[in-house]
């Protein structure tokens, strides 16, 4: 059967796109034969069905958000791409019981306001809200700077509906708080990168929102006393909702709301839900302490990685993670890997989770800049893995780190990830190229 006839077919020409370039926010991009917009699950299965008969490569698409390449077509081949968008509904929102079953092409943004209008708190906070989807998050395992309290956005998902191969649609967990009878097949597909399914409804679970939401911030004139305030944060007998900080250049760059003397070389970012919270943090964090409005900061926050970027036409931001002892020293090896390479570093992210936004500016139209960019990832990810970390704590492997983790995992921890890929996708049909370990 013609596959686009038959795409057709499935959710109406008005839906199918052909030859189209897609990209995420990687700086990648990629063209794919067929982009289908699907409107149910059942047609999510339909397309999986088809496309895994006549053996072309499947690409779940979500917000394109992603920073690691995970939503582009990979290679030449033709690739059938399966856009959420349409896939967008709550099914079901239940605030007195702190629920919800929603569809995978809801944006992140749209749970949020959902929440806050009910009196709730959904914790994961992925900087692109508005624009990543439930699925695309799901399918990363998406933090933000509020996993330092709440964890990543694993630990608010109670079930997902996915489609695996060969056109099956299937439930793992669902509107329990607790499922001990499995494996936890939930917790496989999450941040599986859409190497193992496509998701298309998750069951979410909530909080009640705090009384109160006060982010102080605090400046610093070097790395070494700025973890050090992270460090009396952390030992203040308080749990604070965020540990953010912001190093070097991207201060200057991303300027942030209120004013800051030309000495100050780190921002720490530390936000309190009570007052007791409040005192015991500014205390900790020393004399420059301030307490801030919350959605200007976190406006202003979130708009950091986006200009960085714009000062030099592209950068690379990686999103290694360390453990808490090893910071000062990611952060500083940061900006050695920048000066050994002759690019501007900079670095920002989740200090409370160990995890580091190192960020290398550059000019995309110069060759010599890409490579030389490609030489400081390269050490980076040496550095991550010589401090005991993870090459990804966000992103994911997604194209960019695709065939990375050797070095960071065992031979027999390798071979069981591709273990599980096979069993879930014998053909290697699901986002080819992505994910792979080595
Ligand atoms: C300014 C900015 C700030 C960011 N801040 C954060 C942050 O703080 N924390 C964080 O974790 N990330 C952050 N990100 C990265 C990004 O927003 C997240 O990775 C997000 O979860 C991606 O969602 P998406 O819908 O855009 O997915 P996409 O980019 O569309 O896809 C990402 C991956 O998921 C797969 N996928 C998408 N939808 C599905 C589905 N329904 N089923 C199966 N697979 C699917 C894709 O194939 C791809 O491999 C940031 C990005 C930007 C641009």
């Amino acid at each position: 059967m013609e596959l686009i006839g038959a795409v057709e077919r499935i959710v109406g020409a008005e839906h199918v796109q052909r030859e189209v370039q897609l990209s995420d926010q990687s700086g990648l991009s990629g063209a794919a034969s067929l982009l289908a917009h699907p409107e149910s699950a059942e047609q999510v299965r339909e397309l999986v069905a088809l496309a895994y008969a006549q053996d072309v490569p499947i690409l779940p698409v979500g917000g394109r958000t992603g920073l690691s390449g995970g939503a582009v077509p990979h290679g030449e081949q033709s690739v059938l791409a399966v856009a959420l968008d349409r896939l967008n509904r709550v099914r079901s929102f239940e605030p007195l019981l702190w629920r919800m079953e929603v569809e995978a092409g809801a944006t992140t943004a749209t749970v949020h306001r959902l929440a806050r209008e009910n009196g709730l708190l959904f914790p994961p906070d992925p900087g692109a809200s508005e624009q990543s989807q439930i699925g695309g998050n799901l399918a990363t395992n998406a933090g933000g700077p509020h996993a330092f309290k709440y964890g990543v956005i694993s630990r608010w998902v109670t079930g997902v509906e996915a489609v695996i191969a060969p056109g099956e649609l299937v439930r793992f967990g669902g509107p329990v708080r607790k499922d001990a009878a499995g494996y936890d097949l939930r917790g496989l597909l999450i941040g599986s990168e859409g190497t193992l399914g496509i998701i298309t409804a998750a069951w979410l679970r909530f909080v009640p929102a705090p009384a109160m939401t006060v982010p102080l911030t605090a400046t610093y004139d070097s790395i070494s006393a700025g973890v050090e305030a992270i460090e009396a944060a952390l030992a203040c007998g308080v749990v604070p909702a965020t540990i953010e900080y912001l190093q070097g250049s991207c201060i200057r760059h991303a300027p942030p709301p209120f004013p800051v003397d030309a000495a100050v070389d780190f921002i720490v970012i530390c936000e309190a839900e009570s007052e007791v919270e409040r005192e015991t943090l500014a205390e900790a964090l020393g004399p420059t302490a301030v307490a801030r409005d919350p959605r200007e900061l976190w406006r202003w926050r979130d708009g950091v990685s986006l200009g960085v970027r714009a000062v030099l036409g592209e950068k690379l931001s990686e999103d290694i993670t360390v453990p808490l002892d090893r910071l000062a020293e990611a952060i500083e090896g940061t900006l050695e890997i920048g000066a050994r390479h002759g690019l501007e570093a900079t670095s920002w992210g989740h200090a409370g989770d160990g995890n580091l936004h190192s960020t290398f500016l550059y000019d995309p139209a110069s060759a010599d800049q890409r490579d030389r960019v490609k030489a400081a990832e390269h050490d980076l990810f040496e550095l991550a893995r010589s401090l005991g970390g993870s090459i990804s704590g966000e992103h994911g492997l997604g194209l960019l780190k695709s065939g990375q983790l050797r070095g960071q995992w065992s031979e027999a921890a390798i071979s069981v990830h591709e273990t599980v890929k096979r069993a879930l996708d014998p053909k290697g049909l699901l986002n080819p190229g992505k994910k792979r370990p080595r």
